[in-house]
């Protein structure tokens, strides 16, 4: 399985000589396997990189693939209308997402695309997009296995585990332990461990750092600290530090992240590091394991 990062920033696009090893382009994270039609995590403005690939390489054209969505801020559904295979008549884009109180996805995007806030709608695009509404469910996509479970955020989110031939990837981008009263703060729900028990990587918000948390805990994010207990709690083998604050400049961010693997070798984390635009994981399937 083969992950790539188009986009690890979070809350809006960013651009500035300072960001440019982590990347300013919002969540968007693509997972590749043999035999196996493309799954994309998000719908950021990294999206359109992933497309401009696909079109260099002559696969815009008839494209088909699948989108597992956490949920509709505009950090995460930018990328679509700019995504090349949309303008192209034979392709076809599977939606997945939250189930909403006030209609159907479909219809949702109907008015989350429109005039005047947009010119194009979504039917108005050359290739067609199928949106399906999930909450706590389990279903198949190609070879691979999908969970999806809600999970703590402002707004209904969507949390997602895909396994495929023994590989796994859970992706939980906007997941804060701030969000429900009552909650302690290294309360971890069991629909997170539904996610997340064993994984070969987790895919985790840690936009706060813990001095920059109680200012802003109801936003819905989580501290770096947060995501390492997450993951260790959970068995987790790597975890990948994701939607990043767009202020968070690059040097902020090594810091960052040699702060998060000298903890996590204190917690007996195998691997951790901040995701950073166009990073590639390659997560080895379970029959070649163990091969020599
Ligand atoms: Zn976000």
């Amino acid at each position: 399985m083969k992950i790539t990062f188009h986009g690890v920033r979070g809350s809006t696009p960013c651009d500035a000589p300072h960001l440019a090893r982590f990347g300013g382009n919002t969540s968007c994270v693509l997972i590749e396997a043999e035999d196996q039609p493309p799954i994309i995590f998000d719908l950021g403005t990294g999206l359109r990189s992933y497309g401009v690939s696909l079109r260099d390489t002559g696969r815009a054209a008839g494209f088909r693939g699948s989108v597992l969505l956490s949920h509709l801020h505009w950090d995460h559904v930018q990328g679509l209308p700019f995504f090349e295979p949309l303008h192209e008549r034979t392709s076809v884009l599977d939606v997945y997402g939250p189930r909403q109180s006030d209609g159907p996805l479909t219809e949702v995007f109907a008015g989350l695309m429109r005039p005047s806030y947009f010119p194009i709608r979504p039917d108005g695009l050359a290739g067609a997009i199928a949106f399906y509404d999930a909450g706590d469910d389990d279903f198949p996509l190609g070879t691979a296995k999908v969970r999806s479970r809600w999970i703590r955020y402002v707004g209904p989110t969507l949390g997602y585990r895909v396994e495929w031939n023994g590989v796994s990837v859970a992706y939980l981008s906007d997941h804060g332990q701030g969000c429900v009263t009552g909650d302690t703060d290294d309360y971890v729900s069991h629909d997170v461990f539904d996610l997340c028990d064993g994984v070969d990587l987790l895919i985790h918000d840690a936009q706060h750092t813990a001095g920059e948390f109680e200012a802003k805990r109801h936003w819905g994010h989580c501290t770096v600290e947060y995501a390492l207990h997450v993951a260790r709690e959970s068995g987790a083998q790597r975890l990948a530090l994701f939607h990043h604050d767009p202020f968070r400049d690059d040097a902020a961010m090594e810091v960052i992240e040699r702060d998060a693997c000298d903890s996590a070798e204190r917690k007996g984390l195998r691997e951790v590091f901040a995701a950073f635009e166009g990073m590639v994981v390659e997560l080895e399937d379970a029959r070649h394991a163990g091969a020599v």
